[in-house]
């Protein structure tokens, strides 16, 4: 069974949105789309063509190449994830890295850059049955969404399950500095100007500080469950 609509799913960095949402994607056979990749894979165009340095824009120049971007999805059948293309080069590992993160909130701030972003995801959604999860999903994406969530977890709970990914990965960081890094794109991603981070009036709130994966599955699950049988 496919979902007959789409789901939005918001909140803060590194609070598991997408885990939620392949699980929900797998479980539904929706389509996942990451939006944070989007913004992630626009910003390593700029560090790669001197667009961005230590977190100062050449707007003049982003505004230039803007058109030059182009961010497609494929889908990988070994891995069963969806992985991101930056004019068609396959960058899924390399803007998950910490340099990416630590200029990407800078660029989200950008009016071209939301805009080009945001009509690339409002076309997806219009193919229906899709799970999006970013940080303005409920409020300016899909603003008629059945199901919004709104995700959130306490900040050191969510920076030491991001440490303990980026240490697999072998990223030479700290603890500090993945804590640091998170507070301070949550705090751009609140209060920029245009579509900060804040929860749709008709959102649910879940806080997973302490749920288990299999916990927040199932409240979710119950959430669907509900909106089908209305
Ligand atoms: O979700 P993720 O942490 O990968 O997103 C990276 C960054 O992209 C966020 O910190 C935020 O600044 C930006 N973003 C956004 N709007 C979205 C998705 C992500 O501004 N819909």
């Amino acid at each position: 069974m496919s979902l007959p609509f789409n789901i939005a799913i918001d909140g803060h960095s590194s609070c598991g949105k997408s885990t939620i949402s392949k699980a929900v994607a797998s479980k539904y056979g929706m389509r996942y789309i990451d939006t944070g990749a989007m913004y992630r894979a626009v910003t390593l165009f700029c560090m790669e063509n001197n667009i961005i340095s230590n977190k100062e824009i050449k707007l003049n120049l982003l505004i230039e190449e803007i058109d030059n971007i182009t961010i497609d999805f494929i889908f990988n059948s070994e891995t069963k994830l969806s992985e991101t293309i930056l004019n068609g080069k396959n960058v899924e590992q390399i803007i998950r890295g910490f340099n990416v993160s630590d200029n990407v909130s800078v660029v989200a701030q950008i009016q071209q850059v939301r805009k080009k972003l945001i009509t690339l995801q409002q076309e997806i959604g219009s193919q229906g049955s899709v799970v999006m999860d970013g940080r303005d999903i409920g409020t300016k994406v899909f603003p008629d969404a059945k199901l919004k969530l709104f995700v959130t977890a306490d900040a050191e709970i969510r920076a030491k399950r991001r440490y303990s990914e980026l240490k697999r990965k072998g990223e030479k960081i700290t603890f500090d500095q993945v804590l640091a890094n998170l507070t301070l794109r949550d705090d751009h991603d609140m209060n920029r100007i245009i579509n900060p981070l804040l929860q749709a009036d008709d959102a649910i709130l879940i806080d997973n500080s302490n749920l288990s994966i299999n916990e927040q599955n199932n409240l979710i699950d119950n959430f669907i469950i509900n909106i089908l049988s209305k």
